[in-house]
C-alpha cells in the first residue's frame, strides 16, 4: 500500500455495538487491504489488496486510490447524512495519511468522534501517530495461542502485538465515558451506563464519547482459546474497557482449504450452546463491561455490500 488510500465503501452502518451505531447509524468508511490475512476473512473481497470490487451495475472496479482531500470530504459528507461518529474499518496500513485527514478535518471545525476499528495487528508505535485524534477504539482481540493465530491468520506474534496495541490504545482513551445524543455535556460512566433502564436506551441514543471496546468473535472448535482469552483481559484490563463477545461468525472459507490447513470445524457456524458456555465462563469470571450478541444474530449476514458507494 501506498500514501494513496483505498476505499471500498463509505455509508452509514447500523450493525456495530449500540453506543457506536445508535440509532442513526456510524460512517463507516471502509478500506482496502489488510495487516493480516485471516482463511475465514468475511471482507476478503476487500481485505486483499488487489481485490475487486463491483458497483451498482456490476462493473469491474479495483477500488480507487483517493488522497486526503478526498477523505476528509468523505467525514463532512458522512456527518451530513446523520452519522454519529466517523468509524474507520481497517485503516492500519494507511494511518499517516488518515491522521493528517482528521487533524486537517478538526481544524476545519469537524467535531463528529472517530472510532477506529482495527485487527489490533499493528505496532504500538504506528498507534502513537493517532494519539489524541482517536475517540474511540474498536479493536479485535482474535486469538490467544500462537499456533491457532499461525495457522489462521499467518501470524505467530499476533497475542504478543494486539496486547500492545490495545494496552497504547487505552493510554490514549482511557476508561469508557457516555453521552446522551442531543447532550453534549452529559458524562455517563459505565456503572451508570450498564443500569440504564431499557426503556431510557429505547427512547435516546446513548453513544460512547471515549473508551476501547475489545471485540472477540468465537471461532466455532475454539471456545478454549475464548476463555483463556476472556480471561486474560479480565485480568488485566477489568472494567476499563468493554469486552465484546460475538457470535456472528459465517462460514465462508472454502472446503479445500479448510482440509488443507486442518481447520475444518470453521465450516459450520458457531451454535447456541457454544456461545453460552463463553458468555457464562465471562460471567463467573467477573467480567462488569460487555456486550453480547442475541441467538438470532448468527443467522443474519453482516457482510455489507462493497460497491463503491459514498466515495
Ligand atoms: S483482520 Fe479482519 S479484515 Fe483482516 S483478514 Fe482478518 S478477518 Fe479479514
Amino acid at each position: 500500500m501506498t500514501d494513496r488510500i483505498m476505499i471500498a465503501r463509505a455509508d452509514l452502518h447500523f450493525w456495530e455495538e449500540p453506543c457506536i451505531s445508535g440509532k442513526s447509524g456510524s460512517g463507516a468508511v471502509f478500506f482496502m487491504g489488510c495487516t493480516m490475512g485471516c482463511v475465514f476473512c468475511q471482507n476478503n473481497k476487500i481485505a486483499k489488496s488487489r481485490a475487486e470490487i463491483s458497483d451498482a451495475n456490476g462493473e469491474k472496479k479495483s477500488g480507487e486510490k483517493e488522497d486526503c482531500q478526498k477523505l476528509i470530504d468523505i467525514f463532512f459528507a458522512l456527518k451530513e447524512k446523520g452519522a454519529n461518529n466517523i468509524n474507520l474499518v481497517t485503516a492500519d496500513h494507511f494511518i499517516p495519511t488518515v491522521a493528517s485527514a482528521i487533524r486537517r478535518a478538526k481544524e476545519e471545525g469537524f467535531d463528529l468522534p472517530f472510532v477506529f476499528n482495527t485487527s489490533s495487528y499493528i505496532k504500538a508505535d504506528s498507534l502513537k501517530l493517532l494519539d489524541g485524534l482517536i475517540d474511540v477504539y474498536l479493536p479485535d482481540f482474535k486469538y490467544i495461542s500462537d499456533k491457532i493465530s499461525w495457522d489462521l491468520s499467518g501470524c505467530s506474534d499476533y497475542k504478543k502485538i494486539a496486547k500492545m496495541a490495545i494496552d497504547e490504545m487505552f493510554r490514549q482513551t482511557g476508561r469508557p465515558v457516555f453521552y446522551m445524543k442531543g447532550d453534549k455535556d452529559t458524562e455517563i460512566k459505565p456503572c451508570d451506563y450498564n443500569d440504564m433502564d431499557e426503556d431510557v436506551l429505547e427512547k435516546n441514543e446513548v453513544l460512547i464519547r471515549r473508551g476501547v471496546i475489545v471485540r472477540h468473535l468465537i471461532l466455532p472448535g475454539h471456545e478454549k482459546d475464548s476463555k483463556e482469552l476472556i480471561n486474560m483481559l479480565i485480568d488485566d484490563y477489568g472494567d476499563n474497557i468493554y469486552i465484546s463477545i460475538m457470535n456472528q461468525y459465517t462460514p465462508v472459507i472454502e472446503e479445500e482449504t479448510a482440509r488443507r490447513i486442518g481447520h475444518e470445524e470453521l465450516l459450520k457456524k458457531l451454535n447456541d450452546d457454544a456461545y453460552e458456555e463463553v458468555i457464562g465462563f465471562a460471567i463467573e469470571n467477573g467480567i462488569e463491561n460487555g456486550f453480547i450478541q442475541d441467538g438470532e444474530t448468527c443467522d443474519e449476514s453482516f457482510i455489507p455490500e462493497f460497491d463503491p458507494r459514498g466515495i
